[in-house]
């Protein structure tokens, strides 16, 4: 396999070849299993080297994770879980590469329990992405039926297994522990931590839960090393990143771009600039629980550690833009609906919070709203972070501070 520029994981158009494994292993596929059976433990020193991090929103560096499942025994059983629950608003690449490229993502979860030493895989998948749950099903079962599940097995010293278990199409069952829940048969509460999932995941059992698109990285740095992944990324990031652009663009859709790539590059040059013609007012970023960018953070690195200098976050990549003219309002209300609806409500301060968040911008968006129904939002910004067992309430409670930092005029002009 030739080493690749971008396009890395979402390959070139005449490599997306979907569940056709004759295919896939013409272009290459398969060759980073067969260096990774002979020296299992040499990817997770490659994967430090690379310095991968999560790619579903957390930007923890991966090897760690690897590490701390490494380390524990397998007993008996160990689990790497494929997180591809994938729900956040404005964020829609992992369905991409699970529909395209699935060959790809399971060879890359397959590379990564030879290295931690797993012997089951769970593909998580959304069912609301009924394709990918389709298209995921039918190349597990070409992979159960090849010479490389048991090449793999054989290194691994007993059976491989692949299952595939559709999430709950909840968004909080993206959240880790969430997901063990769903997979051991109960409803997606996030746990507190610790222990976390490394020590005590699927039935009690160590387990790594890597996101769709870090794992697709993973048979690239199997072949072509760490020093070439970091060097595909811009700055101080490594690697590439796909970013999800949606809202006012003339060319939306995913773009696997340097890790680093700056903003205005992504809006203007990818993304064609705004369909509307309007000046740019605002980006929501990462899925939208994160402080909003504006017009004065064009040139910022996106790349975890840049948006985390800034206040805000990379998340799971997924830019929505806004041009001026829209009402900022309107559109955190409707992204504040959501955490409400999606909140899972064991935790009580989360479950009114965000419901009372809700509600409140409905009536200050209709005109309904007083001054003190936005000191009530204040305060809440106040008191709510920290008070749930997962990030919902403290990614509801960003959006909003950040939109008031920035456009505060626009809620005292909305109010009755
Ligand atoms: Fe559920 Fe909210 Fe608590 Fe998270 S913070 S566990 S979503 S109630």
């Amino acid at each position: 396999m030739e080493p690749l520029t971008p396009p890395l994981v979402l390959l070139h158009p005449d490599q997306r070849v979907g569940t056709d494994m004759a295919r896939w292993r013409k272009n290459g596929g398969g060759a980073a299993l067969i260096r990774t059976v002979r020296d299992p433990a040499a990817l997770r020193a490659e994967m430090r080297k690379a310095e991968l991090r999560g790619l579903g929103g957390s930007g923890f560096p991966v090897w760690r994770k690897w590490d701390a499942v490494a380390g524990e025994a397998a007993n008996p059983d160990k689990y790497l879980v494929v997180n591809g629950n994938e729900d956040e608003p404005g964020t829609f690449k992992d369905r991409m590469l699970l529909e395209e490229t699935p060959h790809q993502v399971i060879e890359g979860a397959v590379v990564s329990a030879l290295a931690i030493g797993a012997n089951r895989i769970v593909f998580y998948i959304n069912p609301d992405m009924g394709r990918s749950v389709a298209v995921m099903r039918t190349a597990v079962e070409h992979w159960q039926n090849s010479d490389l599940l048991s090449l793999a097995s054989t290194a691994l010293g007993r059976p491989l297994e692949l299952a595939l278990t559709p999430s709950s199409g909840h968004y909080i069952g993206g959240e880790e522990t969430a997901a063990l829940e769903w997979i051991e048969g109960r409803f997606p509460f996030p746990r507190g931590k610790p222990p976390y999932p490394a020590q005590k995941g699927v039935l009690g059992c160590p387990t790594l839960i890597n996101n769709v698109e870090t794992l697709a990285n993973v048979p690239h740095i199997a072949v072509h090393g760490a020093e070439w992944f970091r060097a595909l990324g811009k700055g101080i990031g490594a690697g590439t990143k796909l970013y999800s652009l949606s809202g006012d663009v003339l060319y939306p859709g995913v773009f696997e771009l340097p890790m680093g790539t700056p903003l205005r590059e992504l809006i203007f040059t990818h993304g064609g600039g705004l369909l509307s013609g309007k000046p740019l007012k605002a980006v929501f970023t990462g899925g939208p629980s994160n402080t909003l960018l504006t017009p004065a953070d064009l040139d910022v690195a996106l790349d975890f550690d840049s948006l985390h200098e800034r206040g805000s976050a990379l998340g799971t990549g997924a830019m929505i833009v806004i041009s001026e003219g829209t009402g900022i309002v309107k559109r955190v209300a409707e992204y504040e609906r959501f955490f409400a609806h999606s909140s899972c409500g064991q935790c009580p301060p989360c479950k009114t919070g965000t419901a009372t968040i809700s509600r409140l911008l409905d009536l200050i968006d209709t005109g309904r709203g007083t001054a003190a129904d936005l000191g009530t939002l204040k305060n809440l910004c106040a008191l709510l972070p920290g008070s749930g067992r997962c990030h919902l309430v403290n990614g509801a409670v960003k959006l909003l501070e950040s939109a008031f930092h920035h456009f505060h005029d626009e809620f005292h002009q909305a109010l009755r």
